[in-house]
C-alpha cells in the first residue's frame, strides 16, 4: 500500500508545556491564578456577535463571560473545550467542507482523541507495526480524563483528603481556616499531577513513533479525515482505518446558563475561584457524589439533589444506605426524587426551584446530570454514521461501527464511560484493528467510586441474588476490628463477600471504606481465576499481617461460620 509522509504539516506535542509555567510554580510553592479562559473562534457567528475587522479576519477572541457569542445554532461548531488547568489557548473551528478525495492512504490507522481509549489504540496500532496518528485539539495528550476528569478530581480529592486529615490532628492544624480557600487554589497539587501525567504519556507517544497532530479532525469520507489544525492551517489526511475516541463533555441544558459565574459544571468546577460557604450539586451520580465529598470536607454546606428514590441504586442497598448515612453525618442534605424547575442566577447566589415545589437557595451550583458524547463536530453524515441523542455511537463485539473501517471505544460508545475501560475498549479495538481476534472485549468492570470513603464493588448485589433467588450467603468484615485499619486510622469501613452457600462461588464483592478501590481487586483476582473462584481462598491463603487485605480472611471466616 504506498504512504505519503506528511512530516511536514505534523505537530508534534512538546513534552512540557511551558505555557504553563506561570500558572503554578512548584518549586516555590506559590499559587498564581489561571488566566482568564480566552477562547478563538473561527466560526460565522450573527452580525452582532463581531465586528467587521473580526469578520474580515473569521476570527474573534471572547472571555468566558462574554454570553452574546456563546450560543450557535450552526452544528458544525466546535463544543467549548475547557482546559482550566492551564492557559492554551483552544481554537474552536468552523468545518468547511472540501470535494476532493484522495485514495492514498497518508496512514495505516488514525486515532481521533488522545484520551485514554485513544492512547491504547495508538500503542496498540503502533506496536504492531502499522503506521498511526493521533489527532485532538490539546497541545496536550491525555484527553478529559487526565485534564478535567479523573485526574484533577481524584489529586484534588486527594488534596481534601489531606487537609480533613490535618484539621483532625492537633500538630498539623496550624489554625488554618479551611474555609477561606477556594477550590482552584486547592487543586494547586492537582495541576503538578496533571504535568507529570502529560509528560509521562506524551514520553509513551514518543517511544512508539506516533505522530501527533494538533487540531479538530472531522470527516470527509470513510478515508480521508479534514483536521483544522491549531496553527490555524487545514489538512486533509488520508487512512485505512479510522478509530474514534473522542470521549465525553458534560450536558449541558438549556434551562441553565453557564456562563454565569456562580453556575458550575464538572469542567467549568476546576476554575472555581471564590470561596463559597453553600453549594448546590445537582445529580448525585458518581461525579456528583465524588463532588459532595469534596466539598464537606473542605467545610461547604451541601445540598445535594438527587433525581432517583436512593443514591448510586446500582449499588448495594447497604452500601448505599452507609454512604447516605455518612454523608448527612458530615453536613450533606441529600433530597432524592427531586427535578429541577428552573434556576433563578443573582451576582451573589442562586435559587433552585425545584418541581416538588420547594426553593434552595445557594452560593453557586454545580450541575452534574449526565455526559454527551464529542461526536457532533465529527461530521458523520460525511460517512454516513449517526450518534444516538447522547451523542454516543453504535458499535458491534469488536469496537466497530457500521462502518467496517471506523471503530470506537471510550466514553464515546456509553458504557461504562471510565477511564479504567476505556484504555482496555481502546486497546481492545485496535487490537481487531491489527487482525487480532483474540482480543477479549470489555464485559467485567468494578465499581470505584472516589467519595470519602471510597466504594467500590464487582460481580452481584444483594438485591439481585435475592431477585434471581440464588442461594448465597454474606460474610463481613469491619474495619474497625482490622489491625491495620486501626493503626493507620481508618476505622470507618465494610468489605462485604456474597457467596453461593452451596458452591461457596463468590458472586458479589462490595467495599465501602478508604483503599475500597484497591482492596477490591484482591478479591477481583479470585473471582475471575478459572477453578479457583471459590471463598476457601480466602481461608486457605496466607496474607501479610497487618493488612487491609486481611479483611477477605475475616469476612470468609464470618460467611462460612453462616453456612449450616
Ligand atoms: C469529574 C470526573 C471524574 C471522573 N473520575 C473517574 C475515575 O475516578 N475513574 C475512572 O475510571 N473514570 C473517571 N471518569 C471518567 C473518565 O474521565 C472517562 O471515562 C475517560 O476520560 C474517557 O476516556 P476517552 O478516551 O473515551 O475520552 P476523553 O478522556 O474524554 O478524551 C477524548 C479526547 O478527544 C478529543 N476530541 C474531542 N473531539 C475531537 C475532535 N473532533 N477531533 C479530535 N479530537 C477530539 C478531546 O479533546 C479529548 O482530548 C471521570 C470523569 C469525570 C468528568
Amino acid at each position: 500500500m504506498p504512504k505519503k509522509r506528511i512530516n511536514d504539516k505534523v505537530t508534534q506535542i512538546p513534552a512540557t508545556n511551558n505555557d504553563n509555567e506561570n500558572i503554578c510554580d512548584s518549586n516555590t510553592q506559590s499559587i498564581i491564578e489561571p488566566q482568564e479562559n480566552i477562547i478563538e473562534i473561527l466560526a460565522q457567528p450573527t452580525k452582532t456577535e463581531i465586528s467587521d475587522s473580526d469578520k474580515k479576519a473569521n476570527t474573534v477572541s471572547i472571555s468566558e463571560d462574554d454570553d452574546k457569542v456563546k450560543h450557535f445554532d450552526d452544528a458544525s461548531v466546535h463544543f467549548d473545550l475547557i482546559s482550566p488547568l492551564d492557559n492554551t489557548r483552544i481554537n474552536l473551528k468552523r468545518y468547511k467542507r472540501q470535494d476532493a478525495v484522495s485514495h492514498t492512504y497518508d496512514y495505516d490507522a488514525i486515532v481521533i482523541g488522545a484520551g485514554p481509549a485513544g492512547e491504547a489504540a495508538a500503542m496498540k496500532i503502533a506496536k504492531s507495526g502499522q503506521k498511526v496518528a493521533v489527532i485532538d485539539p490539546r497541545k496536550q495528550v491525555g484527553g478529559n480524563c487526565t485534564h478535567v476528569g479523573t485526574i484533577p478530581s481524584k489529586a484534588l480529592r486527594q488534596s481534601v483528603f489531606n487537609i480533613i486529615s490535618n484539621r483532625r490532628d492537633p500538630i498539623l492544624n496550624q489554625g488554618i481556616d479551611y474555609h477561606q480557600i477556594p477550590l482552584n487554589k486547592v487543586l494547586t497539587k492537582a495541576r503538578e499531577v496533571v504535568r507529570n501525567q502529560v509528560e509521562t504519556h506524551t514520553r509513551f507517544y514518543e517511544r512508539n513513533q506516533i505522530d501527533l497532530i494538533n487540531g479538530w479532525a472531522s470527516f470527509k469520507d470513510t478515508h480521508t479525515i479534514h483536521v483544522d489544525m491549531s496553527d490555524g492551517t487545514e489538512q486533509d489526511i488520508t487512512f485505512e482505518q479510522a478509530i474514534i475516541t473522542v470521549g465525553s463533555r458534560p450536558y449541558r441544558p438549556d434551562l441553565l446558563d453557564f456562563s454565569h459565574p456562580r453556575v458550575f459544571d464538572s469542567d467549568k468546577i476546576l476554575q472555581m475561584d471564590y470561596v463559597v460557604q453553600r453549594i448546590i450539586i445537582y445529580g448525585a451520580g458518581v461525579i456528583g457524589c465524588e463532588y459532595a465529598s469534596i466539598f464537606t470536607g473542605l467545610g461547604y454546606k451541601v445540598d445535594l439533589i438527587n433525581t432517583q428514590e436512593q443514591l448510586l441504586s446500582y449499588l448495594d442497598d447497604e452500601i448505599s444506605d452507609a454512604l447516605s448515612h455518612d454523608f448527612r453525618q458530615f453536613g450533606v442534605l441529600i433530597r432524592n426524587k427531586e427535578e429541577i424547575e428552573r434556576l433563578e442566577t443573582y451576582d451573589d447566589c442562586v435559587i433552585l426551584y425545584l418541581k416538588s415545589g420547594k426553593r434552595i437557595k445557594s452560593d453557586a451550583i454545580l450541575w452534574s446530570n449526565g455526559r454527551s458524547g464529542n461526536t457532533d463536530s465529527l461530521n458523520l453524515a460525511a460517512i454516513g454514521l449517526t450518534a444516538n441523542s447522547r451523542g454516543q455511537l453504535k458499535v458491534n463485539e469488536h469496537y466497530q461501527t457500521d462502518i467496517p473501517n471506523i471503530y470506537a471505544a471510550g466514553d464515546v460508545i456509553g458504557w461504562p464511560s471510565l477511564a479504567s475501560a476505556a484504555y482496555d475498549q481502546g486497546r481492545c479495538a485496535a487490537a481487531y484493528m491489527v487482525g487480532d481476534e483474540n482480543a477479549q472485549p470489555v464485559r467485567s468492570v468494578p465499581t470505584g467510586i472516589y467519595t470519602i470513603p471510597e466504594i467500590s464493588s464487582i460481580g452481584k448485589n444483594e438485591q439481585e441474588l435475592t431477585a434471581e433467588k440464588v442461594p448465597y450467603e454474606v460474610g463481613q468484615a469491619f474495619f474497625k476490628h482490622l489491625a491495620r485499619a486501626q493503626i493507620i486510622g481508618e476505622r470507618s469501613g465494610v468489605l462485604k463477600i456474597l457467596f453461593h452457600r452451596e458452591t461457596l462461588e463468590i458472586l458479589g464483592i462490595h467495599c465501602y471504606g478508604n483503599h475500597a478501590s484497591e482492596i477490591i481487586h484482591i478479591g477481583q483476582a479470585v473471582m475471575e481465576s478459572k477453578g479457583g473462584n471459590t471463598l476457601e481462598y480466602f481461608v486457605n491463603t496466607t496474607f501479610n499481617y497487618p493488612t487491609m487485605a486481611e479483611a477477605y480472611r475475616v469476612a470468609a471466616l464470618n460467611g462460612l461460620n453462616r453456612v449450616f
